[in-house]
């Protein structure tokens, strides 16, 4: 298969936006493509939104991006404590949070939720990207649940084994207060990467998915 890269800007840095609900969304859907995409493209400048994230969950948030944007050439991390599980019911405010960040950046790319995700908060951070952003490549990435709403993404971001045991890794050390729940293990981080990883028949045998919804060539 013909494999498909991104043409960064050459005249000034290669913007990034990466929106999350809750302190770890962005890291499971998309730490290693975030990863990888910061190693090869240094001075990427990178806004990182987690909007559920108060108190602890505040500060797992930072630290855990902080690693995962080590070598960003320029970085913003921003949190709002909108209540977990809630934001569809004080989804004015969350909209205006949306028309804030607008006028903040002006990403080349950004990675949101999957617009069929289970979540109700997941859901609607992903109808407000398409509704806030209206000409920019948007990258859905997915997070396995209970609920079991997995589909058939479409695009993929190959992963060195390397890369898939460094976010594993940083999961597990940064985000405590989720290890008590059942889901939250290794070994499911791993089964996904892999199961992506055949889908794309990925060299290194790993890989992360997403929704492109509408791509431009
Ligand atoms: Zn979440």
């Amino acid at each position: 298969m013909l494999p498909i890269g991104l043409k960064a800007p050459v005249d000034r840095p290669f913007n990034v936006l990466c929106l999350g609900c809750h302190s770890d969304d962005i890291e499971i859907g998309c730490g290693g493509a975030i990863m990888k995409l910061v190693r090869a493209y240094p001075g990427a400048a990178v806004t990182w939104v987690v909007l559920s994230a108060g108190g602890e969950r505040e500060h797992e948030a930072r630290r855990s991006a902080e690693r995962f944007l080590a070598g960003a050439g320029w970085t913003r991390i921003v949190t709002r404590e909108f209540r977990d599980g809630f934001l569809p019911y004080v989804g004015a405010q969350v909209k205006d949070f949306f028309e804030q960040l607008k006028g903040e950046c002006a990403p080349d790319l950004i990675f949101t939720h999957y617009r069929g995700d289970l979540h109700q908060d997941h859901r609607l951070v992903s109808e407000l990207t398409w509704n806030t952003f209206r000409n920019h490549l948007i990258l859905e990435y997915e997070i396995f649940k209970y609920d079991g709403d997995l589909g058939a993404p479409n695009v993929f971001v190959t992963l060195e084994e390397e890369l898939c045991r460094t976010k594993i890794g940083l999961l597990m050390e940064h985000f405590a207060t989720q290890r008590s729940k059942h889901w939250f293990t290794e070994d499911t981080f791993w089964a996904l990467l892999r199961l992506r990883g055949v889908e794309a028949a990925s060299p290194t045998r790993y890989a992360e998915a997403f929704y492109g919804r509408k791509l431009v060539f």
